[in-house]
């Protein structure tokens, strides 16, 4: 095909392999918060005074008035379920044996997506308070999965 034959508003396709050196880092603040996990077993969050904002993860500065943050603060492991649903297939789409439910865990103004555990699933319901479980210290890699998954608390 020569140039006057190509299509100019086709998108331009090269195909090959394109070498990536790079690694992706967690960042300042996504270092302090994962080392927390992994060393501690604790979550971190940081609190900005002009805003009365606790964030969870903690964050190096506000996005709402740019101040920077350096308040860490241990938010300890309960939080609630602020939604969830319930995934019926795997990455590669075959069918799970039991549905794996995963939530947004409302902790501070923030909160962490993460999977239930320890939980029939007609029992989940918005709003249900849970607790962090951690792996094992041993186990633990400095990653969101260093939690095993989050349980209804137990009074
Ligand atoms: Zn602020």
């Amino acid at each position: 095909m020569s140039l006057l034959e190509r299509n100019p508003q086709a998108p331009n396709a090269w195909l090959g392999d394109l070498p990536v050196t790079s690694r992706y880092t967690a960042g300042i603040a996504g270092e302090k918060f994962f080392r927390a996990m992994k060393d501690e077993g604790k979550i971190l969050g940081t609190f900005c005074e002009n805003c009365d904002i606790t964030y969870i993860p903690g964050r190096i500065f506000c996005e709402r008035c740019m101040a920077e943050l350096d308040h860490w603060q241990d938010v300890g492991t309960i939080g609630e379920i602020y939604t969830f649903t319930l995934l019926f297939e795997n990455l590669d789409g075959t069918q799970r044996e039991e549905p794996l439910a995963v939530a947004f865990i409302r902790m501070g103004d923030g909160g962490l997506i993460h999977q239930l555990g320890e939980v029939d699933l007609e029992d989940i319901s918005i709003g249900m308070p849970v607790e962090a479980v951690f792996k094992p210290k041993s186990k633990r890699q400095g990653s969101i999965l260093d939690i095993q998954y989050f349980r209804p608390l137990t009074e």
